[in-house]
């Protein structure tokens, strides 16, 4: 209508270009695959991004193509999130630690035409060559100096920027282009792809930069050890550049030791990752006796946070927000930071509140329903499956007719398969992946719920609850645990210890021990791996039957 609000498209261009100016000062360090750490200011990551741009333009890269990444967390990944949907290609993240029937599959469903990939991937790639695009170019992401031999012929990152121009007029184009691809790793069945466009991918930025505002602030560093070769490592290289903060990207090398040293180095305000990272990094501060200097903040997601973590951060004076979300949801969908008036409240009920999943972020609506579709109260008690809505919400999956036909349901929400409650303050708390709740005569048990209170024995280290096969009552929980040590606890000190929070029938019937726990590609532990490990595990009363 005449005289209203200009139109100007939501480009995540528009982003790198506001840091550049607005932000000079701030930047990313890396610490590279090279083996030492590099560091540039925005407006030096700026120019570079031009130069690629030109090199992907130069290379036939028009509006629409798809480009894939098979990258650790560093300075050339970030470049090419923003060369590649700068100039309206799709930027395709492969995450490395999917099978090799998984990689090929989606390689060849995104029909990607260019792969750029870390020198440490190149036997990955060269293990599935034969069945990838013909006509694909590989690019490894190095300088001359370090190229590796290739069983493949590739092109070399720092050559294909060289003597191009530092400059760009990034074009304008509708903010419904997409700018990002990410593939599910399902459990079962191919991977699904989730395929963000600029408007979503600009509005979650924002609302990250918002909720999580504990973690921002001009200036602070923050380092994703969320890949960004998922989910777009939560939307920090997007988040970050808008509000000023610095980034420190960890590589390859993920372990306690090596993540201590770097936050401490770069004084790392805010580390975002999944529980399993930050046993690692818990084990070394214990090590040492003291946190890296300046850390302040963590935000924890991907699977749920055990309470006992969130007392250890919050004790040592590292708040924690506990994050929900999924790869269909840009990711992040709930966050974990309580409001103002709970900090008043004493310090064992803060920790309850943060033990949930927090509540919505804006742009973002949620709701629970029964079997049959009916909208359950937000009252803490009822618990359904959990849908939901927004502007960074899927509506369907990329090139896929019959997972989209499954994915909303008849008001056009989308099915998380996530199973939760929702209390009257607005905390969600998710009590399992539908597939993964427990059935005991007829009554649900929370694995989560388990795991979570079994994780704070000191004797344990992690561990998974899962419901074994029983002939009277459906199924039965046992608790799968790795040993912190070599005093194990018995299978009554577990079930005492953790009587005070469950009903009788709900104490697990055993407890096996294992060295590890079979994870997922992001990160997660696998049940559908357990319970294969397991095919053959029988429950204790049937063994004394047999
Ligand atoms: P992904 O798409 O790989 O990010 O996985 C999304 C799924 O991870 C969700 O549907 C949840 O089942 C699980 N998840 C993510 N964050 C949490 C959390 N904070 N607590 C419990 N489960 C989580």
């Amino acid at each position: 209508m005449e005289g209203m609000m200009m139109h100007r498209p939501l480009l995540v261009s528009t982003i790198l270009d506001y840091a550049m100016k607005a932000h000079r000062k701030a930047g990313i360090t890396s610490a590279r695959t090279e083996g030492d750490v590099h560091s540039y200011s925005y407006p030096e990551a700026g120019a570079r991004i031009a130069q690629l741009a030109h090199a992907l333009q130069g290379m036939g890269i028009t509006l629409g193509d798809r480009v894939a990444t098979l990258a650790w967390n560093g300075y050339r990944h970030f470049e090419l999130y923003y060369g590649i949907s700068g100039i309206g290609a799709v930027c395709h993240t492969i995450n490395p630690r999917l099978s090799a029937e998984q990689l090929i599959y989606i390689v060849n469903h995104a029909e990607d035409r260019v792969l750029f990939l870390d020198t440490t991937f190149v036997p990955i790639i060269a293990a599935v060559k034969e069945h990838l695009p013909e006509d694909m170019t590989y690019v490894i992401m190095t300088d001359r100096a370090h190229m590796p031999d290739t069983p493949f012929p590739a092109l070399c990152y720092e050559e294909l920027l060289d003597g191009q121009p530092t400059e760009i007029t990034w074009p304008e184009f509708d903010e419904n282009t997409a700018c990002g691809l990410c593939y599910t790793s399902g459990t079962t069945g191919n991977p699904k792809g989730a395929l963000y466009s600029h408007r979503s991918t600009v509005l979650h930025a924002f609302t990250i930069a918002i909720s999580l505002r504990h973690s921002f602030g001009e200036g602070r560093a923050i380092l994703p050890v969320v890949p960004l070769f998922h989910v777009n490592a939560w939307g920090l290289p997007y988040a970050a550049p808008l509000v000023g903060a610095s980034l420190v990207m960890p590589g390859q090398a993920l372990d306690g030791p090596s993540l201590f040293r770097l936050m401490d180095q770069e004084e790392v305000y805010s580390a975002w990752g999944v529980p399993t990272v930050w046993m690692g990094l818990l084990a070394e501060i214990k090590a040492q006796g003291r946190k890296p200097a300046n850390f302040e903040d963590v935000v924890i997601g991907g699977s749920a946070a055990p309470r006992s973590m969130i007392e250890t951060f919050e004790t040592m004076g590292v708040s924690v927000g506990h994050a929900w979300g999924m790869t269909e949801m840009s990711p992040v969908g709930t966050h974990g930071c309580l409001p103002q008036w709970m900090n008043d409240l004493p310090f064992d009920e803060q920790i309850t509140a943060k033990s949930k999943q927090g509540r919505r972020v804006y742009g973002v609506d949620l709701k629970i329903v029964d079997e049959d579709g009916t909208v359950l109260p937000n009252d803490g008690e009822a618990i359904g499956e959990l849908y939901v809505r927004g502007n960074a919400v899927v509506s369907g999956y990329f090139r896929n007719e019959e997972a989209s036909a499954k994915a909303l349901d008849a008001e056009g929400w989308f099915g998380t398969g996530d199973v939760a409650s929702i209390d009257p303050d607005g905390f969600l708390v998710i009590q399992d992946r539908a597939k993964d709740l427990i059935k005991s005569g007829g009554e649900w048990i929370s694995s989560i719920d388990l795991e979570n209170a079994a994780m704070s024995l000191p004797g344990i280290a992690t561990c998974a609850a899962i419901g074994v096969p029983h002939p009277r009552w459906d199924e039965r929980p046992v608790l799968v645990a790795v040993a912190a040590g070599d005093d194990r606890p018995t299978l009554d000190e577990v079930r005492e210890h953790i009587a005070p929070h469950f009903a009788k029938w709900q104490l697990p019937d055993d407890v096996i021990w294992v060295e590890s726990l079979p994870m997922t590609a992001t990160g997660k532990v696998s049940k559908l791996n357990l319970r294969k490990q397991l095919a053959d595990y029988q429950h204790p009363e049937l063994r004394e039957t047999a």
